[in-house]
């Protein structure tokens, strides 16, 4: 099925722009040149720059979808001298979780729920850690996390802070100096909106300090740091993808920088919500990020029957829950190419589809 005429609220793939659009329908150029090589250095100065990243950092970009991030970095920077505290409120927590235990890595399976752990201090149990990892947007149910309050635990404690932030950059605030974090997982598809299949990990030099001689080859990562001292990788890199990173950076910039689109993103959530408020449905956790509202009916409808109806009634896509919230919850996401008119289409069909006049 092609989507093209579908109105898109899916947390990845979100809404993309025209102009980024117009990068991919063009021939996809060589890359083991000075150009694409200045293409790479754009790209990882405009990243270290979105998270502030302190003096130093580096960026590895590999040709992946997220996981192969979350996964990446666990391999590279824990061994089985670490003990890791690993946040699990969700799918994505689990997958961390799966990620330490695959690869042999002690850890913690820290489940939380109700808390956005701005009470990490007296939460987590008290064994001597060296990590601390996290999804700062758990996307499985649209929770944020604290990220200063963790990031103050983690400095106290010691703690090499590893954060996913793949679904809450470019929507939601993050500052790694402010929050002390070593590590930041980004990847294509979610607010940086654009096509899947790049994942980027950021590192800061307490990070790039840790890196362990692996056994993997593809996921070796001082073999992309060297290779990224002449903006290369080692590997065949997304290029188009990249290109397309290189003007959505620039797009940003251009629209007043991530300051700016934090702003946008929180302004259209908020709407959506106010304009829901007589619908029987009800936000599932009060530590929502600007990138996605999460809703229950209340009506004892089964969410799944609300998601299969605006994806056929109305050709508005919105999503389930994967796991076993899947007949309880379902997800809006407000990433991507988004404004108050396109949004309307949502908050208009759900007012159909309930029957209830919208005021
Ligand atoms: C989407 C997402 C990922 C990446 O998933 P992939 O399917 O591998 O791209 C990782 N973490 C979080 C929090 C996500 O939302």
């Amino acid at each position: 099925m092609i989507y093209e005429d579908y109105y898109i609220f899916t947390p990845g793939p979100v809404k993309m722009s025209e102009e980024i659009l117009k990068i991919g329908a063009q021939q996809t150029p060589y890359f083991r040149n000075s150009a694409f090589s200045d293409v790479t250095y754009a790209c990882e100065n405009g990243m270290l720059e979105m998270v502030n990243a302190p003096q130093g950092s580096k960026a590895i970009f590999l040709a992946a979808s997220g996981t192969a991030g979350m996964e990446s970095a666990v391999m590279n920077l824990l061994s089985k001298d670490d003990n890791a505290l690993v946040v699990n409120g969700g799918g994505f927590g689990a997958r961390f979780v799966d990620i330490c235990a695959t690869h042999a890595i002690p850890h913690t399976d820290f489940k939380v729920s109700n808390t956005n752990l701005a009470d990490i201090e007296t939460l987590a149990p008290s064994e001597n850690y060296s990590a601390l990892v996290v999804n700062a947007h758990e996307t499985s149910i649209g929770h944020l996390y604290d990220l200063d309050a963790m990031g103050a635990y983690a400095k106290k404690n010691d703690l090499l802070y590893i954060v996913d932030a793949i679904s809450m950059l470019v929507t939601d605030p993050l500052d790694m100096q402010q929050s002390n974090i070593d590590v930041v997982i980004a990847s294509s598809q979610k607010g940086l909106a654009l096509p899947p299949g790049l994942t980027m990990v950021i590192l800061a030099p307490s990070a790039i300090a840790k890196i362990k001689d692996i056994d993997s080859l593809y996921f070796n990562y001082k073999n992309y740091l060297t290779n990224g001292e002449r903006g290369q990788s080692p590997y065949t890199p997304a290029v188009t993808i990249m290109l397309q990173l290189e003007a959505r950076l620039a797009q940003i910039k251009q629209r007043g920088g991530v300051a700016q689109s934090i702003a946008n993103a929180k302004e259209i959530a908020q709407y959506f919500r106010a304009n829901i408020k007589s619908l029987p449905v009800k936000e599932y956790t009060p530590f929502m990020p600007n990138a996605m509202t999460t809703l229950t009916p209340t009506d004892g409808r089964s969410a799944m029957d609300v998601v299969n109806a605006l994806e056929e009634n109305y050709k508005v896509m919105v999503c389930p829950n994967g796991g076993p919230e899947r007949e309880i919850v379902f997800r809006i996401s407000h990433m991507g190419e988004m404004t108050k008119a396109y949004t309307d289409v949502l908050i208009d069909a759900m007012h159909d589809y309930y029957g209830v006049a919208r005021n």
